[in-house]
């Protein structure tokens, strides 16, 4: 099973360029997705495609918007880590018939119905993921003669897992939520013309407003008519949380909250749960940014940018083996000896997933002269493995699956170490915790795991300790 943590970019309206609008909203989310990008448009009854390998101003070139004609196109950047990460599984979903496209972010960790009912219907899905599955019913119910808006609904019970999902076809665009809303999706309105996209950054970057998100079991379709919504099952928005800690972008909205204002919150709770001595307080860039400038003004211990970032590099999780990942951290980060050297440091990150990072920076800050170096996570810590769609890997990698937070310190070779609580985490979004997936923190998933759940060990180890 593939494991992505996408973007999702659509567009329709009288009089818009669809594709060059789309290309500047995928490139707003380039943070969500860096391995690859496509866009298909449609015009007079035909879908066009464009994909390609790598970041979106490498793959789109002047001369390809020719042939992506229309005033409706759907567009994906694919993030994923190990498995399948050739052109092949590119998105949006297309295939040589040209009758539909897809675009998701999500994962379904269960398929079993899906493949049962394709096999049953004689459609091979032999190297098919989750999201070409989608496609693949989608696409049977369509040529069955429904409308996009009835085959959509009567496949969606098959859909078990998380998915905001972009559907195209020659004359119109759906937007779909699973029923817990688990990853974002917004809309947005310009001129006319309407815009989805999976974070506001990207309805900003074109100048769309925004209007708002797509409710958890919605579908929302545009085409000539205008907008219609349909609530296809009962929602219950349960937004993933780690959204806010780390994914979206600062500028972004997410249920209304400013990611920025969400992260300096954080960094406040930080410092109230934290009360410790320290002479500079510094972010790694960019995410921990806002945290570091909470944290300093609550505490008073000055903010230093104090690890200067390539900006040129993408996200270090994107490398795909463990020793170009031990590497990239100094290619990415370096650190300024002048804010350092004989003081007392506080680092932040957002979160900690391996513990990789965070040992390379500890290690980095201590050679650049720190008298002390103590760690702040802005989120609690990761011990249970994620199945909708962020590359959290296998339980047994999560380093706070196994090592208490004691032995997490001794690890990385910090002089203390703390991880925000999941109450201030919570708090910092100053909206109920009944709106959030919080799985990969408390193991709680809302949404059905199918045979997936066998693999999740119960991991209770360093919770004494937090
Ligand atoms: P670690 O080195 O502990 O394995 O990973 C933690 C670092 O990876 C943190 O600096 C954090 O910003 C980043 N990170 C956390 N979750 C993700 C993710 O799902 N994808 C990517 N690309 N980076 C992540
Ligand atoms: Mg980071």
């Amino acid at each position: 099973m593939l494991r992505e943590k996408c973007a999702v970019f659509g567009v329709y309206g009288q009089g818009l360029s669809a594709s060059r609008l789309a290309y500047f909203g995928l490139f707003a989310l380039q943070h969500r997705g860096q391995e690859s990008s496509g866009i298909v448009s449609a015009d007079k009854g035909k879908l066009y495609i464009h994909k390609g390998m790598g970041l979106v101003p490498q793959i789109y070139q002047e001369s390809d918007f020719k042939k992506l004609p229309g005033i409706l196109a759907i567009g994906h950047n694919r993030y994923s880590t190990s498995l399948g990460s050739g052109l092949e599984h590119c998105q949006p979903v297309t295939d040589e018939e040209g009758i539909l496209a897809l675009a998701h972010n999500g994962n379904l960790p269960s398929v079993r119905k899906l493949r049962r009912f394709l096999l049953d219907k004689n459609i091979p899905i032999v190297g098919l993921n989750d999201s070409e599955l989608m496609f693949q019913a989608i696409k049977y119910y369509l040529k069955s003669g429904s409308t996009l808006e009835e085959a959509i609904a009567v496949s969606y019970p098959m859909f078990t897992g998380v998915f905001s999902l972009l559907v195209m076809t020659k004359d119109k665009i759906a937007a779909v939520r699973d029923g817990c809303g688990v990853r974002p999706l917004a809309i947005g309105s310009m001129g006319k013309g309407f815009v989805f996209a999976s974070e506001t950054c990207a309805l900003d970057a074109i100048g769309a407003l925004f209007l708002r998100e797509v409710k958890p079991g919605e579908m929302v379709v545009v085409d000539k008519k205008g907008l219609q919504s349909y609530q296809i099952v009962k929602g219950e928005q349960k937004l993933d949380i780690f959204e806010f800690v780390y994914f979206a972008r600062l500028d972004s909205q997410l249920l209304g909250q400013s990611v920025y204002k969400v992260r300096q919150r954080s960094g406040e709770l930080l410092a109230t749960e934290n009360p410790i001595e320290a002479d500079v307080v510094i972010p790694v860039p960019e995410s921990s940014i806002p945290v570091a400038i909470g944290f300093a003004s609550k505490s008073g211990i000055p903010f230093e940018y104090g690890l200067s970032k390539n900006r040129y590099i993408g996200r270090t999780f994107i490398l795909p083996d463990q020793n170009m990942r031990d590497r990239s951290v100094g290619l990415k980060l370096s650190p300024i000896p002048e804010v350092i050297k004989g003081k007392r440091v506080i680092i932040i990150d957002d979160s900690m997933v391996r513990g990789t990072t965070i040992k390379r920076i500890v290690k980095m800050i201590k050679n650049a002269g720190a008298e002390e170096v103590h760690v702040m996570i802005s989120c609690p810590p990761v011990r249970f493995p994620d199945f909708y769609g962020i590359d959290t890997p296998h339980q047994s990698e999560l380093i706070a699956a196994h090592k208490s937070v004691e032995q997490i310190k001794e690890f990385i070779g910090a002089d203390s170490l703390h991880f925000l609580s999941v109450d201030n985490l919570i708090k910092a979004t100053g909206l109920p915790k009944e709106n959030f997936c919080t799985s990969c923190f408390t193991g709680e998933y809302p949404v059905n795991l199918g045979e997936k759940a066998k693999t999740i060990t119960d991991v209770t180890m360093g919770v004494a300790d937090l």
